[in-house]
């Protein structure tokens, strides 16, 4: 439980420390367009960040790997990068490891989300630091957990947002994939807005969620984080109800 609790303190500490870092050096760099566009001075684009964890990958092979999963239906396709690290001996019955999946960018505008997924697989492939972290602790924590992280669960939001519609939250198809599970499918909230929450034709309609569905139900995390940004909001992952 004391490796728990550390786990948690570190894992929230890591997601705190960097959100709120890189709003404090970049937050106020509006411009005088009278149309944002994305500083590529601050914000990787998909493409590059997404090479740049390849890469980073087969420098760390002995902690990191990397797997790409397809999905599709009815003309639409999506792909999904998940990276596992594992330091020493891996997740068994003599040897068991807590199981955290890490997922970002399930929302295309959230950009400063998938930063983040690449500023955590620097730590933890010791690429980076984070500051007054006691190094001996975080590794005798980190050989006890299996981590697993979606650096862009949806790319092809991402890239209608890269291509001008920077405020577009859907996948390629128009589906908002966080009301695309089964939990409370097609239940309009007060704010609801059919644009915006759109939640697909049927629960898991969507090849990103179905990617995302057979991830959870292989890998059994006992902590999945689902990265978002623009609201405050901290909710509990319920195996028993996706
Ligand atoms: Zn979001």
């Amino acid at each position: 439980m004391a490796d728990l609790l550390s786990l948690s303190s570190f894992l929230f500490s890591i997601i705190t420390f960097f959100f709120f870092y890189f709003l404090s050096v970049h937050g106020d760099n509006s411009t005088q367009s009278s149309i944002t566009q994305i500083n590529y001075d601050l914000y990787h684009s998909s493409r590059n960040l997404m090479d740049e964890i390849k890469e980073m990958v087969h420098r760390h092979s002995d902690r990191l790997s990397m797997e790409k999963v397809k999905a599709g239906n009815k003309g639409y396709s999506a792909e999904i990068a998940v990276v596992t690290y594992c330091k020493g001996k891996k997740d068994s019955a003599e040897n068991p490891k807590l199981r955290i999946l890490l997922s970002f960018g399930q929302h295309g505008r959230e950009l400063i989300t998938s930063e983040l997924a690449f500023r955590i697989l620097s730590i933890l492939s010791e690429e980076k630091h984070l500051p007054g972290m006691d190094e001996a602790s975080l590794n005798s924590i980190l050989d006890k957990v299996v981590i697993k992280v979606v650096p862009m669960e949806n790319i092809n939001g991402r890239k209608l947002v890269e291509g001008g519609d920077l405020c577009e939250r859907r996948n390629g198809r128009g589906v908002d994939l966080n009301r695309n599970w089964s939990v409370d499918w097609g239940k309009k909230e007060k704010d609801y807005d059919p644009y915006e929450e759109n939640p697909g034709i049927a629960p898991f309609s969507e090849p990103e969620s179905q990617i995302m569905r057979k991830l959870a139900v292989s890998f059994e995390p006992h902590i999945w984080v689902n990265v978002h940004s623009g609201m405050e909001m901290c909710t509990l992952y319920n195996p028993s109800r996706s």
